[in-house]
């Protein structure tokens, strides 16, 4: 491949058996764009996250001093014979970018810091250097709201029961509850009747209870009598409780504060989240808190208008950033966005940003599914960067189900030919042109694209949203049909997820969410427990072996004495990464000698538990069994065994199990947002059947997608548009797939027709 001569090889892989890889060898030419395609399942992320990603990193940690080396992660070798020739390897992923409220698009893109500087040398009049602009320094926060740009107060009628008295716990926040230390402080003060309901106190009473203070009363111990503070019930707990900041309380303590709490805009600071020195520094019309409150779209031309010569050069710096989060499609954030609620796709992009600006050169990038979120006119945007990235001396391998981004690989590698136990191999390595003559499911399904579905249902009935006020939705009446599945497209940004999972998920409250979030699991949830068998496994044990069922469950009897049944021994080292080995033991099985001693019909209950759901329909008889394993099975996912940690499933993986349980169903409104993430094209035609069947058992199914394929496939569609953020949230086409086809100014219904041609 023209233009990688300077690279010192390719890296090599062999005998990779992590997770269901069988003995994988592999070669991955340096320095270009290698995209990894195969099913949900098939072992693509094993490759490149489990053993490419880990192995570089294990590398990298190894040629560190001793004593940086404790500090860091420890990895075990992956499974693997051969490794080489990896570089440093960086991994974008879908992770949260989670962060406190003190966290925003600006923080994390280093613009704000720009935006300081920028301020503080051309700013009028100046605040000082560049810190007394920065909401998260004492020198410039707004001291009311302590840089956070909102208050909470408290609600003073949730905060105190007026029928009780204090003794019947007037004083609703846990902590005051009869019987604690901070009721005695009032109840026992004998400044108050306790046995007095507050409604019946006088106003001064009130008063003290409230807001008193400056003088001592008598606290009782158990044996003595001491003076103590008096301090009224509102500044007690606002001291205790609001005035720090809220990641220092427990998620307890946070949510019983939120029981009692409303948050707003700070007064003082009207969410500019400074003090009033930097706010009345401008540039023209703008202080800082109006930059960063711009769509970025908006605030690029205001620093081009900047002429100034002091002012330029930091101008161009924060401009080339700025760029490239256009580039990536995110024009439409503003920088004062709290990095903790962007979408995982957006924060993917943000950390891609970040990558484009360093200068850093043979850099192994790895992605994972960059194409989240997007609609297909941002995914060209997209395969740019990732050429820059490549362009620029870099390995850029990405784990990746979108057409348009397959088409620009310089090499593919298409792993299965199912998933699980099923995949695990490498069906084909090589350029994309030799993949669509493939005979694999990949290579079919790159050349036999769907067409449109014609003939449509008819909806019921419609749920109707009137004039709804949302993020970047203005006044915005709308008519999601019923009974039917219904799309809703747009480009990033434009309001999709603001429509579906935000607007019509609080007008239908019993609308049932089918995202990617964690589902509600311990560590120890695996797929038997997840369908609830486990119960009727350890008792068919108990029948055929005559021994009590308890012994059949690690948690209890039939755990292993070493790591009581966690398979695992984990060494906390002060100041260190924790250590996790696996028990010796057990090796790992978590159950106890004598347990596996017995069999069901020839197999251990470990061994049972390695079964994979389809292996296990033929080993059971049990009909209440068998009904719910097929459950898993028909939301694809018979490849997973059934002991199976639910950690370590995808996000893709995750959907379909909670969809396991609701498919028999009916007569209920599911919202979808985005249903095809980490699903190959083989997986969206199975989705679709799944979506089909929930419709035709008389649901009602929204989905926010940019995937054609759905699409095609709906019933009826609704197009948000023409643009993300503000030049967004209006409706540009409700209808049909085959009308959407003739609307004139829809870029959706354009890359349709591109699609179907
Ligand atoms: P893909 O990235 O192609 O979707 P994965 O590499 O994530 O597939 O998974 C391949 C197989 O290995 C799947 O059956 C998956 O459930 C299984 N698997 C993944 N991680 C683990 C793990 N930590 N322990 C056991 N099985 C795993
Ligand atoms: P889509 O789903 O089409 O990608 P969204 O509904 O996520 O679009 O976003 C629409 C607009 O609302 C965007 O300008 C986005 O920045 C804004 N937005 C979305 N969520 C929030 C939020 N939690 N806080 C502030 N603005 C938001
Ligand atoms: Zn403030
Ligand atoms: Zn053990």
């Amino acid at each position: 491949m023209e233009g990688r001569g300077h690279f010192s090889g390719d890296i090599v892989l062999s005998g990779a058996r992590e997770n269901n890889l069988k003995n994988v060898s592999l070669t991955i030419p340096k320095g270009t764009l290698t995209v990894f395609t195969g099913v949900s399942g098939s072992g693509k992320s094993s490759i490149v996250f489990d053993t490419i990603a880990v192995e570089s990193q294990r590398q990298l940690n190894e040629t560190f001093p001793a004593y940086v080396r404790n500090r860091l992660a420890r990895h075990a070798r992956p499974r693997a014979e051969v490794m080489e020739n990896l570089s440093t390897a960086i991994v974008v992923d879908q992770k949260p970018l989670g962060g406190n409220s003190r966290s925003t698009v600006g923080t994390m893109t280093e613009i704000q810091p720009m935006l300081r500087v920028l301020f503080s040398r051309h700013g009028q009049p100046s605040a000082g250097p560049s810190n007394h602009y920065s909401f998260n320094d004492p020198h410039g926060m707004c001291e009311t709201c302590h840089g956070l740009g909102r208050t909470v107060t408290v609600a003073l009628e949730r905060l105190l029961d007026e029928t009780r008295t204090l003794n019947e716990g007037a004083i609703t926040y846990p902590s005051f509850a009869p019987g604690t230390a901070q009721w005695q402080l009032y109840a026992e003060s004998g400044l108050f009747d306790p046995d007095k309901p507050i409604s019946s106190f006088t106003e001064q009473e009130r008063e003290l209870l409230l807001y008193g203070g400056g003088f001592k009363v008598d606290r009782r111990s158990r044996d003595s009598v001491y003076k103590n503070e008096y301090e009224g019930v509102l500044v007690r707990f606002t001291r205790r409780y609001l005035n720090r900041d809220a990641d220092s309380l427990s998620q307890r303590d946070r949510k019983a504060v939120a029981e009692v709490t409303e948050e707003g805009i700070c007064p003082e600071c009207a969410g500019g989240r400074l003090n009033s020195a930097a706010l009345e520094s401008r540039i023209g019309a703008h202080n800082i808190a109006d930059y960063c409150a711009m769509e970025v779209n908006d605030l690029i031309p205001v620093l081009e208008a900047l002429h100034d010569p002091v002012a330029k050069p930091v101008a161009q710096a924060a401009l080339a950033a700025l760029r490239r989060i256009q580039a990536v499609g995110l024009g439409y954030l503003s920088l004062d966005r709290e990095t903790s609620t962007v979408s995982g796709g957006e924060g993917q992009r943000l950390k891609t940003v970040r990558h484009l600006g360093s200068s850093l050169t043979d850099v192994t990038y790895i992605f994972d599914e960059p194409s989240v979120g997007l609609h297909p006119r941002d995914v060209e945007r997209l395969n740019a960067l990732l050429l820059a990235l490549r362009d620029k001396g870099n390995t850029v391998l990405v784990v990746e189900h979108d057409r348009d981004v397959i088409a620009v690989a310089d090499h593919v590698v298409d792993i299965g030919p199912g998933a699980g136990a099923h995949g695990g191999e490498v069906v084909y390595e090589g350029t994309v042109e030799g993949l669509r003559r493939s005979d694999t499911l990949t290579g079919r399904w790159l050349r036999q694209v769907p067409g449109l579905t014609r003939n449509h249902r008819t909806p019921k009935g419609a749920y109707v949203l009137r004039e709804v006020n949302l993020h970047n939705l203005k006044n915005l009446t709308v008519e999601v049909p019923s009974g039917v599945l219904t799309a809703v497209t747009g480009v990033a940004g434009s309001g999709k997820s603001t429509l579906v999972t935000k607007a019509l998920a609080a007008q239908q409250p019993h609308a049932i969410c089918v995202d990617q979030s964690a589902i509600g699991i311990s560590p120890r949830s695996t797929p038997a427990t997840y369908v609830d068998i486990m119960d009727t496994i350890r008792k068919l044990f108990a029948a055929a072996s005559g021994v009590e069922a308890g012994m059949f469950s690690f948690n209890s009897t039939g755990g292993c004495p070493t790591c009581r049944g966690r398979g695992v021994i984990q060494t906390d080292l002060a100041f260190l990464e924790p250590v996790t080995l696996t028990c010796e033991t057990c090796e790992g099985r978590r159950y106890r000698e004598q347990t596996l001693r017995h069999r069901l019909d020839g197999r251990n209950i470990v061994e049972v538990l390695e079964l994979t759901v389809e292996e296990a329909l033929e080993f059971f008889a049990e009909p209440g069994v068998l009904r719910k394993l097929r459950r898993l099975q028909e939301v694809g996912l018979g490849y997973l065994t059934l002991g199976q940690p639910l950690s370590t499933l995808s996000g893709g993986e995750r959907q379909r199990l909670k969809l396991a349980d609701r498919l028999h169903e009916s007569g209920g409104l599911y919202l979808f947002d985005e249903p095809t993430t980490g699903l190959h094209m083989a997986d969206v035609a199975d989705l679709l059947t799944l979506l089909d069947r929930l419709v035709d058992s008389g649901n009602s199914v929204v989905v926010v997608e940019h995937d054609l394929d759905v699409v095609k496939r709906a019933d009826w569609v609704i197009d948000l548009g023409p643009e993300a953020g503000h030049h967004g949230g209006r409706i540009l086409f409700e209808g049909t797939p085959a009308a959407l086809l003739s609307a004139p100014d829809s870029i959706t219904a354009d890359h349709l027709r591109k699609d179907l041609a």
